[in-house]
This record gives C-alpha cells, structure tokens and sequence, in this order.
C-alpha cells in the first residue's frame, strides 16, 4: 500500500466553548484523491483549517509525513509541498494574475523552471493567460478560483488541499474546475477535496468520507459510496 502523507486523528476543534470537530479520523495516501464530504455546517472547512494551522487543535493531531505538524502556519506547509486553496481563494486582489501566480512560486528560485511551471498553468487555464495582466480583485469568481489552484500549483504540491472548489460557480465553471482537479491528480498530484458538491466529489475521488455535525459517520471506496442508498438518498438529492 501506498504510504500515509496525512494522517489525522482524533481531531477536535472548537469555537469558544462549541465543538465543532468531535475526534475525526481520516488520513490520505501517496497518489490518492480523497474527499470529505458533508453538509452545510458539518465540520469540514473547519477540519481544513486546522490543517492548514488557521484554527488551533483543541484535541489529537495531524501528521504530514509522519511527523505532527500540529500549529504550522501555511508558509511552512508549503515549503514541505502541502499547499492550499482556500474557501473563498484568498487571491492577492491588488495583484495581476501573473503576480499572484510568482507569489504562489515564493518558496523556490529556480527561475526557468519557474516560468515553464507559469506556461504549464497557463496551458491548463487560457483564461488566466488572456488576463495575465489584470487586477485579480477585477476577476469572476470563477477566474479567482482558477487563479488560487493555478497559485497553488506553482509551489509544486505533493499534496493539494482544496476547500469547496466549486462553491458558488456557475455549473460551466464547475465542471472546469473538476476537470482539472481530476488533471492534476492524474498528474501524479495527491489531493484531498472538502466539498460540498457530493456527486462531482464522488465522482472523480478514489476514496471518500462523510462528515456530520463534527464526526465522520461513514468512509469508503468514493464509487461504492455513488452506488449507496443512503448516500443517494442524504448528499446526492435523491
Ligand atoms: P460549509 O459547507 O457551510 O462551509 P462546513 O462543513 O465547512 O460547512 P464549518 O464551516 O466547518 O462547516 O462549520 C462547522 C460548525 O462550526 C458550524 O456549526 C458553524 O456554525 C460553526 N462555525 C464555523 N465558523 C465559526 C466561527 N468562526 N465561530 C463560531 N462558530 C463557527
């Protein structure tokens, strides 16, 4: 089996005196895409926080490597190849896109690498190309959320975090962004995507967990899971 990159147990994380992470458990494997999914509220940007070190544990731990990474702030993640996309993309507004894109490259110096990784971002999303020299703040939510992976992408990720992708998209743009997600990883890039978007998410995952109200409440195979009854009747609408 392929080796464990995060492994996180018995996570809590609380809002003043309201848990809003019971103990969760999940970890995610070399080359894996794997998906929490779960309703308005469940817990799991909450869960992504703390991994990313936005929010401090209130129990257990997050292992990156085999090692707790446990109040590492984003700078320090990235350096060590885990980079995230945040709710809401986080661009640089008062940046052009190809400033956001260097930013995204902080961490390296490899300058000709650089700008062949900036051309392979640009190959994968031509509008960021068209608009290189635009304001990010001036962009569609759409074109944010494709600056954020494309920032992202440019540190080289061995694991890419992403958080509700496609929240608040028009259905072309989300089918966009989980062609590329699907892209990337098939690229060799380990993800792990909290969505809201249970069917796209189960779509394109290898393996997936629920999340309800702070716990996980059920995880497997991401395509049985498409297949279950109790999936399709809760996350899929049916
Ligand atoms: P969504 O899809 O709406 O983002 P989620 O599964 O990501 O949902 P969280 O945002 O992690 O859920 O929220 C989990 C719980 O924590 C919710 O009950 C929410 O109201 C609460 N919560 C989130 N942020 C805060 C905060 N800053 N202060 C207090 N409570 C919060």
């Amino acid at each position: 089996m392929a080796e464990v990159l995060l492994n996180v147990s018995g996570l809590k994380v609380a809002y003043g005196g309201i848990q809003a992470v019971k103990g969760v458990d999940f970890e995610v494997r070399e080359g894996e895409l794997v998906t929490l999914i779960g309703s308005n509220g469940a817990g799991k940007t909450t869960t992504m926080k703390a991994i990313t070190g936005l929010l401090p544990l209130a129990g257990g731990d997050i292992q990156y490597l085999g090692k707790s990474i446990r109040g590492r702030g984003a700078w320090d993640l990235v350096k060590q190849g885990l980079a995230m996309v945040p709710e809401g993309r986080g661009v640089f507004t008062r940046m052009t896109i190809t400033e956001n894109l260097q930013m995204g490259a902080h961490i390296r110096n490899d300058t000709a690498e650089i700008a062949r990784d900036m051309d392979k971002v640009f190959g994968i999303f031509p509008r960021l190309r068209e608009r290189r020299d635009q304001l990010a703040g001036t962009m569609s939510g759409g074109e944010q959320q494709m600056l954020a992976m494309g920032r992202a992408l440019m540190s080289r990720p061995r694991v890419l975090l992403l958080d509700e992708p496609s929240m608040g998209l028009s259905p072309i743009m989300v089918d966009k962004i989980f062609e590329v997600v699907r892209e990337v990883h098939g690229q060799g890039v380990t993800v792990f995507l909290v969505e809201q978007n249970a069917s796209r998410a189960l779509q394109i995952a290898d393996r997936a967990y629920v999340m309800e109200s702070g716990v996980i409440t059920m995880s497997g195979e991401a395509k049985q899971m498409l297949s279950d009854p109790k999936v399709r009747a809760a996350y899929l609408g049916e």
